[in-house]
């Protein structure tokens, strides 16, 4: 694997101090050619992030310092990693026109961006992170019903995602299209999803997006699986889908994380 396209940075107020230097450091002994750093974009304009220390991503105010960095470490490393500058954008909801405004002002200082849903939003409740912690998923099964329902908000949500138009500097890649597979082995499904994991893969192609392979999900706990899992990682590479490999890392020592799982699949 030459490329990691979804790293975290100390920008991120839920991640590690590592500096980007730590990071690309990392990335050249591993021999990489090319990496992203892709961090969690300020969440849109008058929407309250849900989880209790408000660390969901950066703040407005620090998004000018990270990308004055990436530009830095992209200069500095020039000629011996490609050091692209991009964001996770999150994709909430209701939020599409502050969202669309926001990319619209920052797309153009941005190499590759990720757009992924974190936040669901259940009919006449509130917004909660799904990835947050399991109680977070509780309460979204709570919200929804049951949990076949949340597997059907996530998956609504994302496909509006991928559907969604938010102008010319809309991010092409989708990132961890099965997240809401987090918890999965403290909310066993009693329903098979696999339809709804092939529909998101209609609507990659239909839309011309790229996919995150993304292997974070194999060193969580209660998920241990790549997202998506390999079946749909080779339905995907089937189908042409531009696959990028992500370790999600938010230390330097997570870079390139979990590779080798996926190499010969890529
Ligand atoms: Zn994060
Ligand atoms: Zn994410």
């Amino acid at each position: 694997m030459t490329h990691d396209k979804h790293i975290h940075t100390q920008f991120c107020p839920h991640g590690s101090k590592d500096s980007m230097f730590q990071y690309v450091e990392r990335a050249l002994e591993l021999g990489m050619s090319s990496i992203s750093f892709t961090e969690h974009a300020p969440l849109p304009e008058g929407f309250t992030d849900p989880v209790p220390q408000l660390d969901s991503a950066m703040s407005k105010e620090i998004l000018p310092q990270y990308i004055e960095k990436c530009q830095q470490i992209k200069e500095r490393f020039i000629g011996q990693i490609e050091i692209n500058i991009g964001l996770e954008v999150d994709y909430v909801a209701g939020y599409e026109k502050e969202t669309r405004n926001f990319l619209n002002t920052w797309g153009p200082e941005l190499d590759d961006s990720i757009l992924s849903v974190h936040f669901l939003k259940p009919v006449g409740g509130a917004y909660v992170c799904l990835d947050y912690d399991a109680n977070a998923f509780q309460d979204l099964v709570r919200q929804c019903g049951s949990l076949k329902k949340v597997y059907e908000l996530y998956f609504a949500t994302l496909h509006s995602a991928i559907s969604s138009d938010l102008g010319s500097f809309t991010p092409n890649r989708i990132g961890h299209i099965s997240l809401v597979r987090k918890f999965q082995k403290l909310f066993p499904r009693e329903f098979d999803d696999s339809s709804m994991l092939n529909e998101t893969l209609q609507l990659l192609k239909k839309h011309d997006k790229a996919m995150d392979v993304n292997v974070a999900g194999l060193v969580k706990e209660f998920c241990k699986e790549i997202y998506p899992p390999v079946p749909w990682i080779e339905k995907a590479k089937n189908m042409n889908i531009p696959l990028y490999y992500g370790s999600d890392a938010h230390s330097a020592k997570q870079l390139g994380q979990n590779r080798h799982m996926v190499e010969t699949l890529l």
